[in-house]
């Protein structure tokens, strides 16, 4: 018999060219030709030393007993043999059951208390869960049992189309490099509340070679809720929902890089709250927060989607128009302020204030190529309409040199 040796995979293969029948008969012939000899030879011999029959017939009896006895030694060697390598093995069986039913134990309490779902799935349209920890009902409101073979639901419709399509493309390049894969999406729980997870996996070879996946889903809700919230705050304005002073800068360099290269035009506003201190020291500050928001609503629904409104400072705002020129811009001007001054704006308490706005337009390409040129010529054309008496627009000259600092800072 060969000796057992390890396959490709560390399992321990067993190699026996001769079967248990095979070494069965042979023991089986050796004790027949052993027997066969034994009689016809030692009958001879006996008759040769022992002439005398009633000699010769008990040299017979004690012949056979001597055989019954080496036949019985020789038995009893060879069950004793066997039954102690049986017993090695039942030992090593029953160890080995063991050890493995202690991992097991351990490998299911880990994997219960994960923070999240680990599965194993197939490389499918379905992602069809072959299994999953019990994490799955906490994460995705599903039973582990709904779940494995797509029986209440396949995890591929907990992922929208989108995100399904992506995941695969994804999944299936980090497994042609031969690399774990890490994704991120949305999932839709069984009551319908939207869950961020975090997924990270390896594909593996199941035991008929075909690749399945494994690895663990976790629940990164939060963490995406104040990624957002952070987003929000580098991005918006605190008060009123706007874009801040820094995001409407980007999308103001943006616009204009579009424009520049379609040779399109683009105007800014720089809308500034006439006396808008009055409002503070007669009212108080948070009357003058509940104007500024109406305002920022207000200018808001007023214009296109494709425009973006800012908030620049305390009662100055910025509205950039894509692909609009001069003479649009003023009507659109004119028409906001019109507008704000038709509206009286509440402050709060149930009271309304009458409110005007002063408005510098600039446009690209007469007044500036560069972002900092268009705000500060739109800037300087605002303080002119301050100058001329409030609640107007005023168009920015043209060519004009304007000195006044950084309109960024
Ligand atoms: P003008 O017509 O010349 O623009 O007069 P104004 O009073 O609007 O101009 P000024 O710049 O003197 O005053 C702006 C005021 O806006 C001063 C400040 O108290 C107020 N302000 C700035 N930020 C906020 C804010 O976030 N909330 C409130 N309530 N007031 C603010
Ligand atoms: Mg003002
Ligand atoms: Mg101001």
């Amino acid at each position: 018999m060969e000796p057992s040796r390890q396959d490709d995979q560390g399992m321990t293969t067993l190699h026996d060219d001769q079967g248990p029948a095979r070494r069965a008969f042979w023991t089986v012939f050796v004790y027949l030709l052993a027997g066969t000899a034994w009689i016809l030879f030692s009958d001879r011999v006996a008759e040769a030393w022992f002439p005398d029959p009633q000699t010769l017939s008990m040299v017979q009896t004690w012949k056979g007993f001597l055989f019954v006895l080496i036949t019985g030694a020789v038995l009893f060697m060879v069950l004793w043999r066997q039954l102690a390598k049986d017993r090695v093995l039942l030992r090593l069986q029953v160890d080995q059951r063991r050890a493995l039913i202690r991992r097991e134990r351990q490998l299911t309490v880990l994997m219960d208390n994960l923070p999240g779902m680990a599965y194993r799935c197939r490389l499918d349209q379905y992602w069809t869960m072959l299994f999953v920890s019990q994490g799955c009902t906490l994460l995705t409101g599903y039973e582990p049992d709904e779940l494995t073979h797509n029986r209440a639901t396949s995890y591929a419709s907990l992922i929208g189309d989108a995100d399904n399509e992506r995941l695969i493309r994804e999944v299936k390049e980090a497994l042609d490099q031969g690399q774990p894969f890490a994704l991120e999406y949305a999932l839709t729980r069984k009551d319908g509340r939207i869950l961020w997870v975090w997924e990270r996996g390896r594909g593996v070879e199941d035991d008929d070679g075909v690749v399945v996946l494994e690895g663990i889903v976790l629940d990164i809700s939060d963490r995406k809720a104040l990624e957002n919230e952070l987003e929000k705050l580098a991005t918006q304005d605190s008060l009123t929902g706007l874009c801040n002073r820094r995001e409407l800068s980007r999308i103001l360099d943006e616009e204009l890089a579009r424009a520049t290269r379609y040779q399109r035009s683009l105007a800014v506003l720089w809308i500034d709250v006439d006396h808008f201190k009055d409002i503070n020291d007669t009212h108080g500050h948070a009357a003058g927060d509940s104007v500024l928001r109406s305002v920022s609503q207000l200018l808001t629904g007023s214009i296109r989607t494709v425009d973006a409104i800012g908030r620049f400072g305390g009662e100055e705002f910025v509205i950039v128009l894509p692909e609009m020129d001069a003479e649009s811009a003023r009507d659109t001007a004119d028409r906001l302020r019109r507008r704000i001054a038709d509206t009286p704006q509440p402050l709060g308490d149930g009271q309304t204030v009458p409110l005007t706005v002063s408005v510098g337009i600039s446009a690209y390409p007469e007044h500036g190529q560069a972002a900092d040129q268009l705000c500060a010529a739109a800037d300087k054309a605002m303080y002119l309409a301050k100058e001329r008496g409030r609640n107007c627009v005023v168009m920015a000259h043209l060519h004009e040199q304007v000195h006044h600092g950084s309109w960024r800072s």
